[in-house]
């Protein structure tokens, strides 16, 4: 008997009736003879809900009880599936993070997954149940509350799968699988059918949140196969998988935004060793991930080192920058906050050239400026200011002729359409022999 790992996202349990029809799934893969394990997110907006609750308490919440807070999200949906699937007649239990024991570190916030107690959801698969587990939520060792970090479900979904040996998992969500961007934002995009860790971790880590990146490369690491899919129909979506030869052919699969970055720039910084990690050791201090970094060598003697951080990182970020300044003589900050990042993905920009070239030339197209560019073996990014970011994604999804093939208009002209006659007529009498 294999076992499956299903996870639903909050529009995909939005309300009763969603529940029920996630439960329906969990219930029929049960019947098809698998072992079944289902994590859930919390609620549609519960989680924005609950932040925005704790902004009207107070401006500065503390992050351990940020986590107590947006942990209960996940929790209430836990219950109702198990109650759903019970309601159908089949056996069904529900587990917090602290429960089956999923220990992280003690980031709240945005903690790491260290291990998980599969026992006890093996345990409970061998006694005949469908076992729910929350998503999102850890505990430390010490039996602290933590999250994962937003979309953190999806890495509770890898984690369980590896740790309980499931061949692969399921990503259910409101999308048909992974698209060449998001199809909210370019309605051309075309769905793909496979795509690998490594341009799948990037796209996420550029900004694609149909998957968390961190969930990607776990799943990378243990070689656990995602299948990213839509919760509304049973038509197959996008296979997250390892690398093939022929998956080196295509030059640019996707193309990603990141919406709302922020940009630093620290000039004047004497240009000797240790400078940069002096700046780094203390914004990782203060636990703040950094983006992109670029540095310029202004005048032989000073640098210029900018970076980019998530927006929300910024008043953090601003303070520390500050106190930089203050203790480096001649240092000053510049802060950005209306920036965002184009990235576009592809295996086989290792071995194909004139990517960068073609992106350029599609942002120039649409007179848009780039501030800084960034790469990686499968990658090309372009810092751009935010108001351009939806533009400069379509035109860089056109230049890569990453959309759906248009059907020729259909302007069947009587010279046509008596070919067409005549065509069907031959079918039909080579159908009849
Ligand atoms: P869930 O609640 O199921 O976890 P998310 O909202 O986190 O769902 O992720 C699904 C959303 O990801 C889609 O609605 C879509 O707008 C967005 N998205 C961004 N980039 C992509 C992409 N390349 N392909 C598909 N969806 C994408
Ligand atoms: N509920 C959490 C969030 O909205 C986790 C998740 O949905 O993956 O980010
Ligand atoms: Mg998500």
């Amino acid at each position: 008997m294999s076992i499956v790992v299903m996870k639903f996202g909050g529009t995909s349990v939005a309300d009763s009736e969603m529940i029920r029809s996630a439960a329906r799934r969990a219930v029929q893969a049960r019947q098809r003879g698998h072992k079944v394990v289902a994590v859930v997110s919390a609620m549609g907006n519960t989680t924005d809900r609950l932040i925005d609750l704790a902004g009207q308490i107070t401006r500065r919440p503390s992050r351990r009880e940020m986590d107590q807070l947006l942990s209960t999200g996940e929790q209430v949906t836990i219950a109702l599936m198990a109650m759903a699937i019970e309601d159908m007649g089949v056996p069904s239990v529900s587990f917090t993070a602290g429960q089956i024991r999923i220990i992280t570190d003690d980031v709240h916030g945005q903690a790491k997954i260290r291990r998980i107690n599969a026992h006890s959801i093996v345990r409970e698969l061998d006694a005949g149940r469908i076992v729910i587990v929350a998503g999102f939520q850890g505990v430390t060792e010490t039996g602290e509350v933590t999250t994962l970090g937003r979309g953190g479900s999806n890495l509770t979904l890898v984690a369980v799968a590896a740790a309980i040996d499931a061949k692969f998992c399921e990503n259910y969500t409101d999308v048909d699988g992974v698209y060449t961007a998001d199809p909210r934002l370019v309605p051309g995009a075309r769905k793909i059918d496979r795509i690998t860790y490594d341009e799948m971790m990037e796209l996420s880590s550029q900004g694609a949140s149909v998957l968390h990146n961190r969930a990607v490369g776990f799943a990378k690491k243990h070689n656990v196969p995602i299948h990213v899919r839509s919760s509304l129909h049973n038509r197959r979506g996008t296979m997250i998988v390892s690398e093939t030869e022929e998956m080196e052919r295509i030059v640019v699969n996707a193309v990603a935004l990141k919406k709302h970055l922020a940009g630093i720039s620290l000039k004047n910084v004497p240009d000797r060793p240790g400078m940069a990690a002096t700046v780094f050791h203390a914004l990782a201090a203060a636990k703040i991930v950094v983006d992109d970094i670029i540095q310029t060598e202004t005048t032989p003697k000073l640098a210029t080192i900018s970076f980019t951080v998530d927006l929300s990182a910024l008043p953090a970020v601003r303070k520390l920058c500050r106190k930089m300044c203050r203790q480096i003589k001649g240092v000053t900050a510049e802060f950005e906050k209306d920036l965002a990042k184009v990235s576009v993905v592809g295996l086989g920009m290792r071995v194909h050239t004139g990517v960068a070239e073609r992106m350029f030339a599609a942002l120039a197209s649409g007179g848009i400026n780039i501030r800084d560019i960034t790469t990686s073996e499968i990658k090309i990014s372009c810092i751009i200011k935010r108001a351009e970011g939806a533009k400069a994604l379509r035109l860089v999804h056109d230049a890569f002729e990453l959309g759906r093939k248009k059907k020729p208009a259909a302007k069947t002209t009587k010279k046509k359409k008596t070919a067409k006659k005549k065509k069907t007529k031959k079918k039909t009498a080579a159908k009849k022999k």
